[in-house]
């Protein structure tokens, strides 16, 4: 893999002033593991207090409005998430795409906007269990990614694909690592068509779903997992330590 593994937590409705302890001591512990780069996606309300808490670890957010400023009450745009200290932005994730309707095309919208603004982009993809068990699993995915893919030539640096299989976020399960590495092969396949193989190569795809201490070492040593996006374990530093140790010790072997 040509980058660090990458593990980033994704706070998600979780967190008020009272959480930036946990920032500190994840940013503290991460300054130990510099093969690995770690960051968190807190909340909006949370994203300029733990920029500042921050010395070595990259702050993000979780979605923002494809617009550049206006009339869109509630909405958050990049040049307004870079001025509070976010460097990236997790977009499609599948709570978006379930609780707000969200589209391939918007999402590619947010996608395009995002860039335009800086940040780097986490774009997220998966199937339901029911689209899985009909075997469609694969095609699924790759459709969703053909219709949100920036159209940018380099997207080394600025572009991370994130594999989530609906039914493995915050159930407990997690996809085997067969299926990951069989999918995370076929998304290389497609970033490989779309931005040629050299590119391409420079482009994480990270695993989310239920990722953990306990199982994170297999699923980041697995071919094609460049690291992982996790919810529930990034709420406490121990638990999303955990996981940066096993990303850590996964890169030695
Ligand atoms: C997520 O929502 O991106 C996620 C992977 O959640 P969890 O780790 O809780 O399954």
């Amino acid at each position: 893999m040509a980058e660090r593994p990458y593990i980033v937590g994704n706070w998600k409705m979780n967190g008020t002033r009272a959480m930036l302890s946990e920032a500190r001591a994840i940013d503290r512990a991460a300054q130990r593991y510099m093969k690995v780069e770690v960051a968190l996606a807190p909340p909006y309300t949370l994203i300029h207090a733990v920029h500042r808490e921050a010395e070595q670890i990259g702050i993000g957010a979780q979605d923002c409005h494809p617009g550049e400023e206006g009339a869109h009450t509630g909405d958050i745009c990049a040049t307004m998430l870079s001025d509070a200290g976010a460097k990236f932005v997790i977009l499609g994730h599948s709570e978006r795409r379930q609780d707000h309707g969200e589209s391939n095309e918007l999402i590619n919208a947010k996608i395009e906007s995002a860039l335009e603004g800086g940040l780097r982009v986490i774009l997220c993809c998966g199937e339901t269990l029911d689209t899985r068990d009909a075997g469609e699993a694969e095609s699924f995915v790759l459709g969703q990614l053909k219709a949100s893919l920036p159209s940018i030539e380099d997207p080394a640096e600025r572009l991370t694909i994130a594999y989530e299989p609906i039914w493995a976020i915050g159930t407990g399960r997690t996809a085997t690592v067969d299926d990951v590495v069989a999918m995370h092969a076929s998304i290389r396949r497609l970033l490989d068509e779309t931005y040629g193989a050299e590119t391409s190569a420079a482009v994480r795809i990270l695993y989310g779903g239920s990722v953990k201490p306990e199982n994170a070492r297999e699923i980041l040593s697995a071919p094609e997992v460049g690291g992982a996006l996790v919810g529930g374990a990034s709420l406490s530093a121990e638990s999303f330590l955990g996981i940066v140790v096993a990303a850590s010790e996964a890169e030695d072997a």
